[in-house]
């Protein structure tokens, strides 16, 4: 289902090199983000996310600076400031948030993109475009995990706990957007080198035909 430690700890790795050496500052938010493991973009993402309490899904500069560091990012002012020049393409002073999180994203080719979103239409099985637990009922098998065999837990713990993968530690709401999945496997993609490889693990991860 989710990153191996081993591609995990091998793309930390290389991330962390590279990013001693780009030039780019998008490039190195994304390495940064990378650093921290697979689920790093997401985990920013998330972080963005619960700073925009007014809800309009743009990111100030302040507020991009702030998100910088409360997700303990360790980058210079200067280099924030031109994280944010960079990604300010129409220079209006703020950044649509999605559009900044597609543009952090590591890039993936159309076939990868595809069998994401496959997956997560499996398991969005009410195709509101939000997986929670009333979507994993009969879909995900709480019978392998351990705590639910022996009776500590219950179905839905299961479940939560399985969503809790996707969301952030501070803040599991029990919800998973497409974007949320999205990202996240955006970060397990970049960990894994194969083509192949990835399409084996999220087909036998997820059963996808
Ligand atoms: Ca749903």
């Amino acid at each position: 289902m989710a990153a191996t430690s081993r591609h995990e700890y091998e793309m930390k790795m290389k991330c962390k090199k590279a990013a001693t050496k780009t030039t780019d500052p998008v490039e190195l938010l994304r390495l940064k983000c990378l650093e921290r493991g697979a689920s790093g973009i997401k985990g920013l993402g998330r972080t963005f996310r619960i700073m925009d309490d007014d809800g309009n899904k743009k990111l100030d500069y302040r507020e991009f600076e702030k998100g910088i560091y409360d997700y303990g990012l360790d980058l210079e002012p200067e280099e924030i400031k031109a994280m944010f020049q960079k990604f300010d393409t129409d220079r209006s002073g703020t950044l649509d948030f999605d559009e900044f999180l597609k543009a952090l994203r590591p890039p993936m080719n159309k076939a990868r993109k595809s069998i994401i979103l496959k997956a997560f239409h499996k398991l969005d099985k009410s195709g509101d475009g939000v997986i929670t637990t009333e979507d994993l009922k009969g879909t995900y098998n709480a019978n392998q995990h351990p705590k639910f065999r022996n009776g500590e837990w219950t179905e839905e713990k299961v479940f939560l706990s399985f969503l809790s993968n996707f969301d952030s530690p501070d803040d599991p709401d029990g919800k998973v957007t497409r974007e949320e999945f999205i990202n996240y496997y955006s970060g397990v993609s970049a960990s894994i080198d194969s083509d192949a490889y990835f399409d084996l693990m999220m087909r036998s991860a997820w059963k996808l035909g």
